[in-house]
């Protein structure tokens, strides 16, 4: 199976798999495994913040985000078809009484433009807005790299207006990769940056909220609540170390390899690239409705041993990742136009 539809699927590389073996483990809740630490340092320092808190996955790092700059009557302003409001079930408002404003936006890209009517007036009909969140890269969006200089002007402009921001980076790393924008230059924009370890980097599990200390000390609180709280956890922080230090650069490697696919798809005349430019490892395409529903599609490719994922009613979603090669794509890709004629 040469299995494309999620940076989720990797397994640890057997030297991966050597670091998690050889990991110092202590009790984390008590803050004594060494692994932890060292990986939660690690992240800061790589985003430039003060601290990091090592997390089960993104869903609760966006979430513990959301609630330390949010409570109960607080609202905070994203784009419409993010993660953090369209796949975690809506957990702000199911736990802690937040609601997540969607705002429309061309391309999924936001822009001063589209929020700065967005403030709520001091008044007793409306929530408090409180927040401003971003995505990048952006998921439903294709894996588009949000344009740095918009990202620092909505990052000014929320400043300017008391909100706090949070960023869902769960790919932050594909996004450093392909500008050549450092982590550190796209994380000074926000407050709070979410990051996963078990997207392209390739970690089996976990994810790391990363932002000033006083509120990652919250955040460590509220884990806790959650039930997030971890003993032995360094074996999972030690893959995730491992990640970030091998794992990187190589994601250009993915990058690269969805340009093949994304070249195959222009030549088909059944499919159709949204959006058409590919910056990243995701590769969004529509299909002609004389080829089936997407969720058809996807079993056909199946079948030939091509996983992708129907993200739509004709919309398919293929990711590129660590666990497959530049010939596997290319055969994905060749598969792929022989289903589509
Ligand atoms: C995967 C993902 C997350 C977090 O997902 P988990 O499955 O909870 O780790 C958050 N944001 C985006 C954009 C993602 O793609």
């Amino acid at each position: 199976m040469i299995d494309l539809r999620s940076d989720t699927l990797t397994r640890p590389t057997p030297a991966m798999r050597a670091a998690i073996a050889a990991a110092e483990v202590g009790d984390d809740v008590f803050g004594e495994d060494p692994s932890v630490r060292h990986l939660e340092e690690q992240s800061a320092d790589l985003l430039g913040k003060e601290a990091a808190l090592f997390v089960p996955s993104g869903t609760m790092g966006n979430q513990l985000g959301v609630r330390i700059h949010c409570g109960a009557g607080d609202e905070f302003l994203c784009e419409a078809e993010c993660h953090i409001l369209n796949q975690e079930q809506a957990a702000s408002a199911q736990f802690f009484g937040v609601y997540g404003r969607p705002v429309a936006a061309e391309g999924h890209l936001l822009t001063v433009g589209h929020l700065e009517d967005k403030i709520r007036p001091d008044d007793v009909h409306y929530a408090r807005t409180r927040m401003v969140c971003l995505e990048n890269t952006h998921n439903r969006g294709g894996g588009r790299v949000l344009p740095f200089g918009e990202v620092e002007k909505i990052s000014a402009w929320a400043t300017a207006n008391g909100l706090a921001r949070h960023l869902d980076g769960a790919r932050l790393f594909n996004a450093v990769v392909a500008s050549g924008i450092s982590a550190k230059d796209w994380a000074a924009c926000f407050d709070t940056v979410s990051i996963c370890f078990s997207k392209g980097l390739g970690a089996p599990v976990g994810s790391a909220l990363v932002g000033p200390r006083d509120l990652i000390k919250q955040a460590r609180r509220l884990r806790k609540a959650l039930g997030g709280g971890w003993r032995q956890a360094g074996l999972l922080a030690a893959a995730a170390s491992y990640a970030l230090d091998n794992h990187v650069e190589r994601l250009a490697d993915d990058h690269a390899n969805a340009q093949i696919l994304a070249d195959a798809i222009r030549q088909s005349d059944a499919l159709k690239l949204v959006p058409a430019l590919v910056e990243t490892n995701i590769v969004i395409f529509e299909i002609e409705p004389r080829l089936g529903t997407a969720a058809d599609f996807c079993k056909k490719l199946g079948v030939q041993g091509v996983g992708m994922f129907p993200f739509g009613k004709y919309r398919v979603r293929a990711v590129t990742h660590l666990d497959v090669t530049a010939e596997q794509v290319t055969q994905a890709a060749e598969i792929l136009l022989e289903l589509s004629e």
